[in-house]
Formats: structure tokens, sequence, C-alpha cells
């Protein structure tokens, strides 16, 4: 729980508040750009305070979904609301599910729900209000692990609803070694006609990207958005095996189509078009050479 004593001083007054434990994952700048910003000395503060009802919504999902309990209300008011957002519709059938874990340093995760059964792409907080709802919506078929970095939990997961956990076996550890369904080489695989892996090494050796419905392409940490979701964006700081590798794996995208890039950390970037998604990459790659 976050501690009013340890308040940031770049706070501005009011209701919300982070503290001093925040470590910078950028999450509640993405659920609520309206009242969170990154300060000079690179962590998260309150540069607004909410204006209405829709932003301190906003602001109690960030609450949640902060891996690290960083961010306070004042008088300690109950999350209800922030809680019961998630997860998150973002478009028909893909969700966010909120419930950052602090061991995968706040990454993003969603469930797509679907006919075939539903998966859930990485590890959110193995959090019981969370866990019901998605048992409420389907379950899980396919725990889907893009890459070793954002799997804490996995094993809770995979017990409450005995799914099979897809990862790529070069990402595989003591920890995900009994992932049920390694997958090997550096060609797509398609788990069913409307999900396909697809090896992205870079990042991480055994990084792997999931594209749905030739629409949704979730990344991991290969490719993000920009904060603002204006721009993609590959970042070489935090590419752990081989960026010449990573730079390869984007121009392979450029073999796929997809509107959507959903990706573990920072922005999600939607394109209006695939042609537009396209150019976009192009352009990333082109910048990058
Ligand atoms: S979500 Fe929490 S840890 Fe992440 S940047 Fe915001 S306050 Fe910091």
């Amino acid at each position: 729980m976050a501690r009013l004593s340890e308040r940031l001083p770049e706070n501005v007054p009011g209701e919300f508040y982070v503290d001093r434990t925040c470590i910078d994952c950028a999450t509640c700048r993405v659920v609520a750009p309206e009242v969170f910003g990154r300060s000079g000395a690179q962590l998260s503060y309150v540069r607004r305070q909410p204006d209405d009802a829709a932003q301190r919504r906003r602001a109690f999902m960030a609450l949640v979904a902060c891996p690290t309990a960083s961010i306070g209300s004042v008088g300690c008011q109950p999350a209800h609301e922030g809680v019961a957002a998630f997860p998150e519709l973002l478009a028909p059938s893909v969700s966010y599910c909120g419930f950052a874990s602090e061991h995968s340093f706040g990454a993003s995760s969603y469930l797509v729900e679907r006919e075939g059964g539903n998966v859930l792409v990485d590890v959110p907080r193995p959090a019981a209000p969370l866990m019901k709802r998605v048992g409420e919506r389907g379950g899980i078929d396919l725990l889907f692990l893009t890459h070793r970095d954002d799997v804490a939990g996995h094993a809770r997961w995979q017990a409450r609803f005995d799914c099979t956990r897809v990862m790529h076996a070069d990402d595989v550890t003591s920890d995900t070694r009994g992932v049920e369904r390694p997958i090997a080489g550096h060609e797509p695989v398609a788990l069913a006609p409307d999900l396909l892996a697809i090896p992205v090494p870079g990042h991480t050796k055994g990084s792997m990207a999931l594209l749905y419905q030739e629409t949704f392409l979730f990344s991991g940490d290969h490719l993000m958005g920009t904060e603002d979701g204006s721009a993609l964006y590959a970042s070489r700081g935090v590419c752990w095996y081989s960026w010449a590798d990573q730079v390869r794996s984007l121009e392979r995208l450029l073999d796929f189509r997809f509107e959507w890039v959903l990706p573990g950390h920072e922005g999600r970037f939607r394109a209006s078009s695939p042609a537009a998604m396209r150019r976009e990459l192009e352009r990333l790659i082109a910048s990058l050479r």
C-alpha cells in the first residue's frame, strides 16, 4: 500500500499521489495519462488531479494496475471501481488485464476471448478478483508467454485454469521447464487458424509474438508503441540478447498483416489500416539502420 509519508514532492496536491517506491514501469501513464506524468527524476507522479468521474475511475484503474502499490489515495478510498474495470475491453474480444506484477516489471497482459478457447498473453498478478472475472469470461485455454522476463505467476494461472502454456524453447528456464507446449526453431507456428506464434529473437533469444486474426500483434518486449501511442518504438537499451537479431526480427514482421501492436511495456500502437502499420514499421526499421 502506498504511504502518504513517502509521497513524492512532485505530486500536485489532492486526492491521488505516487510514493517513492515507484519503479517507473509506465503503467499508470498509459492507463491514466491525464493524471500521471513522468518527473525529471524518472518516476511517475500525479501531474493533475482528476477533473471528473471518468478521470477518477482511470486513476483508480492505474492504482490497481500499479505493480508496486506505489499509488495512493488520501484517506485510502476503496478502489472497487478500479478493480471492477479489469479486464478492460480494448477492442471486441481483446482486453487489457491490469493487475501488473512487480516481478515482471509491470508488464502488460491481455485476454483474448474467442470461440476456440480464450488466450491469456503474458501474466498478470494472480489476484482473486481478476481470476474470478477471467473465469466468468470462459477461463483460459492457452497461456502464451512472449519471453522469459514476463512470466511471474504463470504456474498459478495454469493451475487455476488447467491451460496449456506456450513458450519458445530458447527462453525456457528452470522456472518454466514445465510449459506444456515449447516451440522450437524460427518458423511461425499456427496454434489455431486465427492464432500464429511468430519467433522474434532479439530482445531475448526465445522472444515470440502472437498474431491474432491478422489484426492484433501481441509483441512482448520486441516492439512497442511510444507512451503516447503516436509511433512504434524498439529499445536497444533493453535488448538482452542481440540487437542485430532484433532488427532482423522487426524486418520479418513486414511479412505479416496487422493493425494493432499490444506490447508488454510502454504504449500500445494502433494504425488506421494494415498498410499504415506497414509504413510505420518501415519508418521505424529505417530509423534503426
Ligand atoms: S504504475 Fe506504479 S510503479 Fe509503474 S510508473 Fe506508475 S506509480 Fe510507478
